[in-house]
């Protein structure tokens, strides 16, 4: 009996960590429909060295027949932090998944580190991106349980160590049972900016090269950004950062902001080159700055 138990436990664990890896990202997404036209392609490599240089080269896409990205052009240097503005509907989310390849392109390249991502493991590849995404679904477990799921075989110190990154330190001490409390559907409910710096801190752990945050504080009054945005700018140091933002006064400092409007790149620059320009994003600025 326990000759069959034992496998049967370890390929249980196999199980867990394959299905944790894959379906972690898109469950942080809100997807749970698995795109079956996304394989891995045939002799695909896994990539795990990487200095984090994003390319997206021509990059045209649609969901069904209306297209949403007509031709995007984009470089994000390795360390660099840049954010992605425009209207809502504008493709900016669509950027974000179209890099983790839930969707494959109907023309054009995206590259990492020169590499095109059609040619990377799924698996490989989603390693090598971290995300928070807008809204955070948390398990009904512990505090601890739902930080470790960014990756399950960290140790205590290096949850310890997301924690404070993600400013969530100070939260932590005050609950009774600390990080054993339990939170999610029947645990403690926490507040849109306490969860989002449970993402955040997820985010840390998965300690990937690249990390993504899409609309991250869009839900939130603005005491709480300002403490989510503290936490973002500590998780992102020494990564190249995506950053999707709804109110632009959260990406004055990023090495280059992309301004989409309708699927198109229309402009992009730093916040004072850009304001310079008058051009859309200065009228965005006029209108959030009013
Ligand atoms: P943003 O993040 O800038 O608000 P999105 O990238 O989410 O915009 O969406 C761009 C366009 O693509 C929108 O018109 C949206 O309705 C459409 N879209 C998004 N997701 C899907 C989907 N899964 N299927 C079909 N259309 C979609
Ligand atoms: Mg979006």
């Amino acid at each position: 009996m326990m000759q069959l138990f034992i496998p049967l436990n370890f390929l249980g664990f196999v199980y867990r960590e394959i299905r944790g890896a894959l379906a972690n990202i898109e469950r942080m997404f809100g997807l749970l429909e698995r795109s079956p036209k996304v394989f891995d392609c045939d002799g695909a490599i896994k990539h795990q060295q990487l200095v984090g240089h994003i390319q997206f080269e021509d990059v045209g896409f649609s969901y069904d027949d209306r297209e949403i990205l007509h031709g995007v052009d984009f470089d994000i240097k390795p360390g660099q932090k840049v954010a992605v503005v425009g209207d809502s509907g504008a493709g900016k989310s669509t950027i974000v998944k179209l890099l983790f390849r839930f969707y494959n392109l109907n023309r054009g390249k995206i590259t990492l580190d020169g590499v095109d991502i059609q040619t990377l493991t799924l698996n490989s590849l989603r390693r090598l991106i971290a995300i928070v995404p807008q809204d955070t679904v948390l398990f009904n477990d512990t505090l601890y349980a739902n930080i470790l799921y960014g990756r399950p075989n960290a140790s205590e110190d290096e949850v310890l160590q997301a924690i404070k990154l993600a400013h969530l330190s100070d939260f932590v001490a005050e609950l009774p049972a600390g990080w054993d409390t339990k939170v999610g559907e029947r645990g403690l409910k926490l507040s849109g900016g306490e969860k989002q710096r449970v993402a955040i801190a997820r985010a840390v752990l998965k300690n990937a090269p690249i990390m993504v945050f899409d609309e991250a504080t869009s839900s939130l009054d603005s005491r709480s950004e300002k403490a989510i945005l503290e936490a973002l700018s500590d998780a992102a140091k020494d990564h190249t950062s995506l950053v999707i933002a709804h109110r632009l006064s959260t990406i004055t400092d990023a090495d280059k902001i992309i301004v989409l409007s309708k699927g198109c790149i229309v402009e992009q620059g730093d916040h004072d080159s850009l304001l310079e320009a008058k051009g859309l994003y200065a009228k965005l600025w006029n209108i959030q700055n009013q």
